[in-house]
């Protein structure tokens, strides 16, 4: 039978791939075989089933659906930067069949209602499994701790007030202790606001230079290490967001090796690009943790690399272009990154020598899965077919047109990258497709 893009049928066969799974890219040729959603077989070689419509995928790579740890989709209160729709859109455009988001909404997601209007935002839209946070104390305010226990039962994954640190070391201390009964983790926006607060880039040579007001490293590295102190003495998981200073990576390497229950991300944009962006003020380069040094950026490479780093996550946060055309310091933090986060990891990571192609998927994958102790991000028999299609040797410039969010801070327009998504599939279902006649 034709395999059709237009009627994808309950069963049918992916043929002519590589699959990246468990950290390694196969050698030969396989298969993906889907029936009503989920996997019915998987493996190298020529599939056993026969007669089934099939979609030839010669010379591409079949990984599982990217997982994202990190991501702001704005609803409710700031539906002009983005949606849950706009926001699922994005990711399956990105290759994610899976992200969480954080609650820094207005008002904030610090209740079981609001996690369930998350959740049920997710299933109308139905691009992406949308998997909420809830913020750790009552409106972000980090005063009082917020009903944990009921928006667990709604659905929540972990716990933050990302976007702000939690000030009280005290309060931080008892979320990890009830997140730990609860079996999630307490994830950190490490920032000590009393060093870092009216910063707006990295602190150093190009802050001086540009005459902005700098956000030292320490600020990072004093609050990674205060989290890491309170991980140890409640045995509660610490999850650290956007790792950005090598400080910091080192502080939870030495956290792993003493046994501390401490798990991390890094962003596309800090295993990539420094500070010296910022030199023309502009604003598509700032954001909280800001680009540092090329050693910190080294350093979070090589954290990912050697699995310092759990994962990669894309800290996707979307403002208006009315905004980020504000002067840099007035502009508030933070970009987009959902769509490019495939292809810069690529770029990089695996292209740069650092990694190979099946620890990025990993990193990508897996990894963030078992960061939430959650069953995604593999490709196994029987599994609900969450899957992607990634042509690592494909260039193409970063533009507008290929942005499915509904904002456009990328740091990465303009830029010529290695490696695209190009298609995304949802329980079996496409919910992505890069239009390109060379494919089908
Ligand atoms: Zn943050």
């Amino acid at each position: 039978m034709e395999w059709s893009w237009q009627r994808i049928p309950a069963e049918y066969l992916v043929t002519g791939v590589k699959l990246a799974r468990g950290g390694k890219l196969a050698a030969r040729k396989g298969f993906l075989h889907v029936k009503k959603g989920r996997i019915e077989a998987i493996g190298v070689g020529k599939p056993t089933a026969e007669g089934l419509p099939a979609l030839d995928a010669e010379g591409l790579v079949l990984a599982p659906g990217f997982v994202d740890t990190h991501v702001h989709f704005r609803e409710p209160g700031q539906e002009e930067k983005e949606t849950v729709a706009t926001g699922s859109r994005a990711a399956a455009a990105g290759g994610y069949t899976a992200v969480v988001t954080m609650p820094n909404t207005d008002p904030a997601i610090d209740n079981a209602g609001m996690v369930r209007y998350v959740i049920d935002r997710a299933k109308e839209a139905g691009l992406c499994r949308v998997l909420p946070t809830g913020a750790i104390s009552v409106g972000r305010e980090g005063e009082s701790m917020a009903e944990m226990g009921a928006m667990i039962e709604a659905g929540a994954v972990a716990f933050t007030d990302d976007g702000s640190p939690v000030a009280s070391g005290k309060l931080m201390a008892n979320a990890l202790k009830y997140a730990k009964m609860l079996g999630v983790p307490i994830m950190s926006h490490a920032e000590d606001l009393s060093i870092t607060g009216g910063g707006c880039m990295h602190a150093g040579y190009w802050s001086t230079r540009l005459g902005l007001t700098g956000m030292p490293r320490a600020g990072e590295d004093a609050a990674t290490f205060r989290d890491i102190e309170l991980a140890r003495a409640t045995g509660g998981h610490l999850h650290v967001c956007h790792v950005s200073t090598k400080g910091a990576v080192d502080a939870i390497r030495r956290a792993k090796i003493d046994g501390v229950l401490v798990t991390a991300e890094a962003t596309p944009h800090h295993f990539s690009l420094d500070h010296s962006c910022c030199r023309e003020y502009s604003p598509l380069f700032k954001m909280s943790p800001p680009l540092r040094e090329p050693d910190d950026v080294t350093a979070v490479a090589d954290g990912l690399a050697d699995g310092t780093l759990d994962c990669i996550a894309t800290d996707h946060a979307p403002h208006t272009a009315t905004e980020k055309e504000l002067q840099f310091d007035q502009s508030p933090f933070g970009v987009i990154g959902l769509e490019t986060a495939f292809a810069v990891g690529n770029t990089f990571l695996v292209e740069a020598g650092k990694m190979d192609l099946g620890q990025l998927v990993q990193c990508m994958t897996e990894r963030p899965a078992d960061v939430l102790g959650l069953p995604l991000g593999r490709l196994d028999e029987g599994a609900e077919a969450d899957f992607v299609l990634l042509d690592p040797k494909r260039q193409w410039t970063v533009a507008t047109e290929h942005l499915r969010s509904r904002s456009r801070n990328s740091s990465f327009l303009g830029e010529t990258l290695c490696g695209r998504v190009m298609a995304t599939f949802l329980r079996g279902r496409l919910t992505w497709r890069e239009e390109d006649p060379s494919l089908g």
